[in-house]
């Protein structure tokens, strides 16, 4: 999967609309200690699905939100939208790719309020998200992003924590979401 163009507003220090290209190949993000790097990788775990407040650094869900500074009100909301080209097969059903297999994902979570996806401008299931996510063998959890300490999280894994990220690397977990939803209709 290739991502090509992250949009953010109102997300943690983001307040304001930034549209940021992704060029194919290596990208880095760069700059000062505290300029929003970490934030910038946890805006595309959050739109793939990241349900876990904690490894976003918050308590709960809604301090992903521009919490205000001195001079800035907080906002109420906060927006994601990540355009990436899906490889054949992961797909949402009834969600149509754009003509070169594009799919925009939003994610908007409005304070007090939880949050909801799109999918090339249709309303879509958190769990369509993490399955199209899971099929094109990357995601939240995905080795592909590594987060500050990820690597000594790595070595420090047990066996079956390490299975987990090779399986998401593999691009399986999604089939055992599947199976588990099978197991239980
Ligand atoms: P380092 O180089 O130290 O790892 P970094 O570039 O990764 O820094 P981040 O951790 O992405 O920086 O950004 C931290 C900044 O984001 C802090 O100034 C913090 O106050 C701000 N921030 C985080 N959440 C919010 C929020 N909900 N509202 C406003 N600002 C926020
Ligand atoms: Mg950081």
């Amino acid at each position: 999967m290739q991502i090509r163009r992250l949009k953010l507003t109102g997300f943690k220090s983001f307040v304001e609309p930034t549209d940021l290209r992704i060029e194919p190949g290596l990208t880095g993000i760069v700059g000062p200690n505290g300029c929003g790097k970490s934030n910038l990788l946890e805006a595309i775990r959050w739109v793939m699905g990241e349900s876990s407040p904690k490894s976003m650094r918050g308590g709960g869900m809604d301090d992903v939100i521009f919490a205000g500074t001195a001079t800035r009100p907080a906002r109420d909301f906060a927006e994601v939208s990540l355009f990436a080209v899906q490889p054949p097969g992961a797909v949402i059903p009834a969600v149509e790719l754009g003509a070169d297999g594009e799919m925009e994902v939003v994610r908007r979570i409005e304070r007090g309020a939880g949050s909801a996806y799109r999918a090339n401008g249709r309303d879509v299931r958190a769990k369509d998200i993490s399955l199209v996510f899971a099929d094109a063998a990357t995601g939240p959890h995905s080795p592909a992003l590594v987060s500050q300490g990820k690597i000594a999280a790595v070595i420090a894994a047990k066996p079956a924590e390490r299975r987990a990220m090779l399986e998401e690397a593999a691009g399986i977990a999604g089939l055992h979401v599947r199976r588990k939803d099978a197991e239980q209709k």
